[in-house]
């Protein structure tokens, strides 16, 4: 009797082993890490692709909640796109290891990290270290907030995409030219609006903002986090009030998933205003895609800073 069953089964398995490739019109499956990530993939990859992003925008980025329903996602996935430079190194590894997936493991095919060819801001120069828990060991992991960069990681996900699926290449090319278009057009917009405030000093939050704030030629002065991933303390928040006070600063700028508590108190004390300043697309509903993130931001921005100029 046993031996007809492994029969039956051995017939099965390549007619099952057929449906489990991709047929034709079978999307990519993209996961990634940011919601950035997955606007900037759909962009690129329009009805090609079925982008899902294990982290929201209103989420701190470093400390995501690893639940169960994300591995099952990875398990399915032919691709994951990451941010790096440990962003994701407290949550993502065993999410990862759990969901048996082979091709999305670092190093394989259907594994990208975007980091590669941004401009990486606060490279260590010396020994890394973990010293004083700082969760940027290997350079800001925030980068996509610099359009710039925002250009680069398409190009990284255009490439990627005509690599695991080269009969669409031609579209993924198509797309990207116009996301990059778009892009250029959006960012003289972008820069306009914050010319007039070249060189003003921030202060911000965490470390999120230093490529936004090169690229809009702002100068963040301090954080109210003495080091990235340490909350605020008593004596750090002294100084940053001296900082304000000293340097006539009119703005900080707040991540949506921190505590307005001492930015309130900070505001108090100086009169600075707290900008609640959005790193990532799905921070709040309207910041719908990569370009409504600097929407958004900007004009957050432009409103606290030229307020009483
Ligand atoms: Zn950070």
């Amino acid at each position: 009797m046993r031996l007809p069953r492994l029969l039956l089964a051995a017939a099965l398995v390549p007619a099952l082993a057929a449906l489990s490739i991709a047929p034709a019109a079978a999307k990519v499956r993209v996961i990634t890490t940011l919601q950035d990530l997955s606007s900037i993939t759909e962009s690129i990859g329009g009805d090609l692709v079925d982008a899902f992003a294990l982290a929201k925008g209103y989420q701190d980025p470093h400390f995501v909640d690893a639940k169960p329903s994300l591995i099952l996602k990875l398990s399915r996935a032919d691709l994951l796109i990451v941010a790096g430079l440990e962003l994701e190194i407290g949550w993502l590894p065993p999410l990862i290891d759990q969901s048996r997936n082979e091709r999305i493991h670092p190093g394989n095919r259907g594994y990208l990290d975007v980091s590669t060819g941004c401009d990486i801001l606060q490279r260590p120069t010396g020994q890394v270290t973990r010293a004083m828990g700082d969760v940027h060991p290997f350079g800001n992991p925030h980068f996509w907030t610099d359009p710039d960069n925002g250009r680069i990681i398409a190009r990284s996900i255009a490439a990627k995409l005509s690599e695991l699926d080269p009969s669409n290449r031609a579209v993924y090319e198509k797309n990207l030219a116009a996301f990059e278009t778009m892009l250029a057009a959006k960012d003289k917009e972008w820069l306009a609006k914050m010319a007039p405030f070249a060189g003003a000093k921030i202060v911000t939050f965490h470390e999120s903002w230093p490529n936004f704030a090169k690229h809009f030629k702002l100068a963040v002065a301090g954080t109210i986090e003495p080091k990235p991933g340490i909350p605020p303390s008593p004596s750090h928040t002294l100084e940053i009030i001296n900082l304000i006070q000293s340097e006539k600063i009119r703005a900080m700028m707040v991540e949506p998933y921190f505590d307005l508590k001492t930015p309130k108190y900070l505001s108090g004390k100086t009169g600075a205003s707290v900008v609640v300043a959005y790193p990532s697309v799905g921070g709040v509903p309207e910041i719908k895609d990569y370009f409504a993130l600097f929407d958004v931001d900007v004009d957050a921005l432009v409103h606290a800073l030229g307020g009483t100029k």
